[in-house]
C-alpha cells in the first residue's frame, strides 16, 4: 500500500486530492522501464523524435486551460501565470524538437584516417521539480533530454504534483512511447533521493533549496554521476539616479512579488542610489499598493497565495521585529484560511540581516541605498548566491560594466527578464551548477563520443 499524500490547495487550505506517494521498490520499477525503454527510444529516428515531440507541444497546447485551470488550484498561481506556465511547457518541446535533427558532432583533422564525434544520449535522466513553477521547471529538463535521446523519470514536488501527473498522461495521448516520461510522485528522500543512488540514472537534474542541492551533488559524486542544480537566490534590482526612476519604480514590484516572491530570480533586494532614494520609496509606495492581490479565480488577480502554511510561516518570520515601510493588503485579511502574505517591503541598513541575507522566497523586498558603481556591484555580490539581477540606468556603458561586474547568470539591463527558453539559464557560486536551456541544453544530456577510423 502506497502512502497517500493529501495535497491543499493554498488560497483556501481546502484539500483537493489525494495522490499516492511512490514507494522505493515503485522507484526502482519505473527507472527498470524506463533504462529498458530508452533502448528503443535512443534508435527512434531522429525526423520521428522531433515529430513525437511537435505532437506533445500539440496536445499540450490543445490541453492548457485545463492544465492552467490544475495550476490555479493546486499552486494558487494566478490564471495569467498559470496559462504562461503551460504555454512555455508547449513552446519548449516545439523549440526542442528542433533538436533531434540538428545534434550534429564534428570531423575533425587528424592523421592516418577520419576522426567524428557523435553526441550519445546518456540514458535514464532523473527530474526533481519544486513547487514553485511545476510545469516549466519539469519541462526544462524533460523536453531537452527526450530530445537529445534519454528517457526521463520525473518527481514532482510532494505540494504540486498534479500538473506533472497530467502531462505525463498527454505524453502518452501525443504517442510518446510508454517508459519514454514517467512521472512518479513521492517523498524527496525517498524517490527523489533514489534517483541519486541508483545506477541507472545516469543524470540528476535538481531545482529547489540549497541545503537539498547539496546533499544531491554529494549523492551523484558516488557513482560520478552527472548533476544540474538550480538553487536558490538573492538577487539585486540596482537603480541608479540617471534612470527613469517611476518606471524603474513601476516595474520593481513584479520583479520580486511575481508568485508571491517564490522565484529563484526574484529580485529581492533593490539597490537605490543614494541620491535617488527618497524618491524612489516616494513612487514604489504606490506601485506595491497597486499589486492585484486578488482571490486567483478572478482573472484580474496579479498575486496568490504562498504555497503552504510552512512556507507562510517562515516568510512571516522573516518579518517580526522589522520596519516595515510599505504593505499591501490580502484578500479577506487575516480571516482568509488561505496562506496569504501582503507585498512587504523593508528599508534595510544593516546588511547582517537574515532579510538581507537569507532567501525569502515570499512577497518581501529588502531596500537598501549604495553611494556608486563600486559600492552597488559591491553590495550586489555580498552574497552567497549568484542567479539573476537587473540594472536600470541610461548610461550604457555602466549598463555594461556593471552587468559585468555582478557575480551572477543572468543580468538584465532595464529589464526584469530572466528566464527565456532561448537563453542558457543558470547560477553562479550557490545558486548553482551548469545551465539549462538555450541552444545547448540537449547536449547537457549526452556524452560526447570521439570514434577514430584509420584510413
Ligand atoms: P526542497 O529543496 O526540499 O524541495 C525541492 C524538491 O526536492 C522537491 O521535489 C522535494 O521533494 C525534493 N527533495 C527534498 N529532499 C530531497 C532529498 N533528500 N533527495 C532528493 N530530493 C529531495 O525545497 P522546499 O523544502 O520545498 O523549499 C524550501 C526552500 O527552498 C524555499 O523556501 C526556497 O527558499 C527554496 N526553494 C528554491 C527553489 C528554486 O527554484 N530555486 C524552489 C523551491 C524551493
Amino acid at each position: 500500500m502506497s502512502d497517500l499524500f493529501t495535497v491543499i490547495n493554498p488560497s483556501t487550505a481546502q484539500p483537493i486530492a489525494d495522490v499516492p506517494l511512490a514507494s522505493v521498490e515503485q522507484a526502482d520499477a519505473a527507472i527498470a522501464a524506463a533504462h529498458e525503454a530508452f533502448q528503443s527510444w535512443r534508435t527512434v529516428a531522429p525526423g520521428e523524435r522531433a515529430r513525437l515531440l511537435r505532437r506533445f507541444a500539440a496536445v499540450v497546447e490543445e490541453h492548457l486551460d485545463e492544465l492552467a485551470e490544475i495550476e490555479v488550484r493546486n499552486a494558487g498561481h494566478t490564471w495569467g501565470n498559470a496559462r504562461w506556465e503551460a504555454g512555455n511547457v508547449r513552446d519548449l518541446l516545439n523549440y526542442y524538437s528542433g533538436a533531434p535533427e540538428r545534434l550534429t558532432g564534428r570531423q575533425i583533422p587528424v592523421a592516418g584516417g577520419l576522426d567524428v564525434t557523435f553526441h550519445e544520449p546518456l540514458g535514464v535522466v532523473g527530474i526533481i521539480v519544486p513547487w514553485n513553477f511545476p510545469m516549466p521547471i519539469a519541462a526544462w529538463g524533460f523536453a531537452p533530454a527526450l530530445a537529445a535521446g534519454n528517457t526521463v523519470v520525473l518527481k514532482p514536488a510532494e505540494l504540486t504534483p498534479l500538473t506533472a501527473i497530467r502531462l505525463g498522461e498527454l505524453a502518452l495521448a501525443a504517442g510518446i512511447p510508454e517508459g519514454v516520461l514517467t512521472v512518479i510522485p513521492g517523498a524527496g528522500p525517498v524517490v527523489g533521493e533514489r534517483f541519486v543512488t541508483h545506477p541507472l540514472v545516469r543524470k540528476v537534474c535538481f531545482t529547489g533549496s540549497t541545503a537539498v542541492g547539496k546533499r544531491i551533488m554529494a549523492g551523484c559524486a558516488e557513482q560520478v554521476k552527472n548533476v544540474t542544480l538550480e538553487l536558490g537566490g538573492k538577487s539585486a534590482n540596482i537603480v541608479f539616479a540617471d534612470t527613469d526612476l517611476a518606471a524603474a519604480a513601476a516595474a520593481a514590484p513584479y520583479a520580486v512579488f511575481d508568485n508571491a516572491g517564490q522565484d529563484c530570480c526574484a529580485r529581492s533586494r533593490i539597490l537605490v542610489e543614494r541620491s535617488a532614494y527618497e524618491e524612489f520609496m516616494a513612487l514604489l509606495s504606490p506601485a506595491v499598493l497597486g499589486i492585484r492581490v486578488l482571490d486567483v479565480s478572478d482573472e484580474a488577480s496579479e498575486m496568490g497565495p504562498l504555497i503552504s502554511a510552512t512556507q507562510k510561516q517562515r516568510v512571516t518570520g522573516y518579518l517580526d521585529g522589522v520596519d516595515v515601510a510599505i504593505q499591501g493588503t490580502t484578500p479577506g485579511g487575516a480571516d482568509n484560511p488561505g496562506f496569504w502574505v501582503p507585498p512587504t517591503v523593508v528599508p534595510v541598513e544593516d546588511p547582517a540581516m537574515p532579510i538581507w541575507r537569507e532567501e525569502v522566497f515570499g512577497p518581501v523586498v529588502a531596500v537598501m541605498p549604495f553611494d556608486d558603481e563600486g559600492d552597488a556591484i559591491a553590495k550586489a555580490n555580498d552574497t552567497e548566491y549568484g542567479l539573476s539581477g537587473s540594472i536600470f540606468t541610461t548610461d550604457l556603458g555602466r549598463g555594461l560594466r556593471v552587468a559585468r561586474g555582478v557575480q551572477a547568470g543572468n543580468l538584465s539591463v532595464n529589464s526584469h527578464s530572466s528566464v527565456r527558453y532561448w537563453t542558457p539559464f543558470g547560477g553562479f557560486k550557490q545558486s548553482g551548477l551548469g545551465r539549462e536551456l538555450g541552444p545547448d541544453a540537449p547536449y547537457a544530456f549526452t556524452e560526447e563520443k570521439n570514434v577514430f577510423i584509420a584510413h
